[in-house]
């Protein structure tokens, strides 16, 4: 792993993009930064999803059971994988291990999911708190935002803002998580939202909670739609979802 780190990036000086496929190392081609075989698995895992909130179903089922019962301030949610096994360790390289170059190639991954809402008017990414931010240094979100937007041709626009949740979010389902998040999030103001489409991208949702909370205060700033796309979601949740 540490010689196909150093092949990467000594390719990455050279060619400012990778060649080794950024979930698995394999050999994927220049400019694309995930082979064909990872790429058929994402695809495999999200084949069949809910309409709404984009979790995995069965078919013919059209929405997951929490979205015949709730109504969600976004319009419409999607995932490119499971946050498990090479997506989340990619991920969590991204995030919590110093390779914040992996948010090109991730990045990049997003952008395919996001072309269908190429139709929006600003890339928005879900912000961090400060204070995650200033220890971490950069906002991953973000990094992820700038290139979905530079591959749909959308402009970015880093205008949430956040604070602290109340307390920890961790073992909250999904209605005490937005409760505790409820008010730590706001739009910048100043900035013109009235009638905007707004794509809001995240790195992981784990509930979507965040998510929500985010559309909620875009919704109330003026924007007319809210789509999200982030790299993966919980499996807990799916669980959690099925057994609800
Ligand atoms: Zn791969
Ligand atoms: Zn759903």
């Amino acid at each position: 792993m540490a010689k196909l780190r150093i092949i990467g990036g000594v390719s990455r000086v050279l060619f400012g993009e990778p060649a080794y496929c950024c979930l698995c190392g394999a050999p994927a081609s220049a400019g694309v930064g995930i082979c064909g075989h990872c790429l058929e698995v994402l695809a495999q895992e999200m084949a069949w999803v809910c309409k709404v909130c984009g979790i995995p179903l069965r078919p013919p089922l059209e929405l997951c059971n929490g979205c015949r019962l709730n109504m969600y301030w976004f319009d419409v949610q999607r995932s490119l994988g499971i946050y498990h096994g090479k997506l989340m360790s990619a991920i969590r390289r991204m995030k919590y291990g110093g390779e914040r170059w992996l948010s090109r190639p991730l990045g990049r991954m997003l952008s395919r999911l996001a072309e269908p809402f190429s139709y929006v008017d600003l890339v928005v990414p879900v912000p961090l708190v400060g204070s995650t931010r200033r220890a971490r240094g950069y906002n991953q979100a973000k990094d992820l935002a700038q290139e979905v937007s530079a591959n749909i041709c959308v402009p970015l626009a880093d205008i949430l803002e956040r604070e602290e949740a109340r307390g920890p979010q961790a073992r909250l389902n999904r209605s005490d998580r937005l409760r505790n998040l409820r008010g730590t999030m706001r739009a910048a103001h100043g900035f013109d939202l009235d009638g905007a489409r707004v794509l809001l991208v995240d790195d992981v949702a784990t509930t979507g909670a965040t998510l929500d909370e985010a559309a909620r205060v875009l919704k109330s700033a003026g924007a007319a739609r809210v789509c999200c796309v982030t790299l993966a979601r919980t499996l807990q949740y799916l669980l959690a979802e099925e057994e609800g």
